[in-house]
């Protein structure tokens, strides 16, 4: 059946770039086995565009319990780590931020790091992929958002003011199972700063991490649409990391939009880790937040190169599969189309301006 190209909600690609420039080359332009993409695999998987995120990483921790191990034996509640201080975090965004553009530069022409909606559309019209720069966690920025008006000049379209760990602005929810997203205060008053200043430069918001009480500040305060770049149905997974059925529908309201995110942890109606899950959790997951949001407010948001995702994705070049199964369960084209990649182009459009 035809290829479908998609648009994706979130990346971590830049995450395995930092500290390895000098194999960029083999990382990037090479075909490779390990991880979830490079350019030739996305180029082959139909990947039209997607947020390529700046994530800062926590400083290692000596004697630290093996997360990953407890994620795949829950109940678990993983502790929130240390704040990381604007000072400690701008130098490695910008290092992230710098990753992007060589990767741009070396693509020959197939990546382009889009900063308009018109940019978006004629990369969807030449086929080149349009890449969005995305802030997973507002480290870098200290609270008087100078450094937010800097990144927006180096090409910041859209911005999660949390990770999963606290920043001047909120805080993000700890990876707890079984658990609600109701586990901290609300945004700071830098936090609601933030916010404004990102609704006046247009920069995306993505709920993604937020706590509720964060989430719902930012509803009130925001007037660009709702959006979880890769956040999954709670009601599925009670995982903190997923959105309740209240969440969806204040997203809906907002005209805004979820990207379905491939991680098992956030998948499995158990919590669990284990990759062998078939497509069952996937499309229990993708039905509910249609069935919620509405056909218009649903998009892919892989966590590709953060996350372990099921055997039956793989990797970037596994999407097709997952849309050959949407297919089989009576999907129809139009829908999918909205899915893959229509919804994401119309929710930046919207939030972007034309
Ligand atoms: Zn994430």
């Amino acid at each position: 059946m035809a290829h479908v190209p998609f648009f994706d909600g979130h990346n971590d690609f830049l995450l395995r770039l930092l500290g390895a420039s000098d194999q960029r080359e083999t990382l990037w332009l090479e075909r490779g086995k390990e991880g979830h993409l490079d350019l030739p695999r996305m180029q082959q998987a139909g990947f039209a565009g997607g947020f390529f995120a700046i994530y800062i990483p926590s400083p290692h921790e000596e004697n630290a319990p093996d997360y990953l191990a407890m994620m795949d034996q829950p109940p678990y509640d993983l502790p929130l780590p240390a704040l990381i201080h604007a000072d400690q975090a701008q130098p490695v965004a910008i290092r992230m931020a710098g990753h992007l553009m060589w990767m741009e530069r070396a693509s020959s022409g197939a990546l382009k790091i889009c900063r308009s909606s018109a940019e978006l559309r004629s990369c969807i019209e030449t086929g080149t992929i349009a890449a969005i720069m995305h802030m997973e966690g507002a480290e870098a920025i200290g609270p008087d958002l100078d450094a937010l008006y800097a990144f927006h000049a180096m090409g910041l379209r859209s911005l999660g003011p949390v990770w999963s760990r606290p920043t001047v602005f909120g805080h993000g929810v700890p990876f707890r199972f079984p658990g609600d997203p109701d586990t901290g205060p609300g945004l700071t008053d830098a936090g609601k700063d933030l916010i404004r200043a990102c609704n006046e430069l247009r920069i995306m918001i993505d709920l993604s991490h937020l706590n509720e009480k964060c989430f719902d500040d930012v509803a009130k305060l925001s007037d660009a649409p709702l959006v979880a770049t890769h956040s999954n149905a709670h009601t599925v997974t009670p995982s903190t990391r997923n959105l309740t059925d209240r969440q969806l529908q204040m997203i809906r309201e907002s005209g805004g939009m979820v990207g379905l995110n491939y991680a098992t942890v956030f998948l499995r109606e158990d919590g669990r880790k284990s990759t062998d899950c078939g497509w069952d959790p996937v499309m229990h997951h993708l039905d509910h937040l249609i069935e919620k949001l509405g056909e218009d407010h649903v998009g892919f948001g892989s966590d590709f190169d953060g996350a372990e995702l099921p055997d039956v994705i793989g990797d970037v070049t596994g999407v097709q599969a997952l849309i050959e199964e949407m297919r089989a369960r009576q999907y129809g084209e139009a829908l999918i189309e909205k899915i893959a990649r229509g919804n994401w182009v119309a929710l930046l459009e919207r939030n972007w301006g034309e």
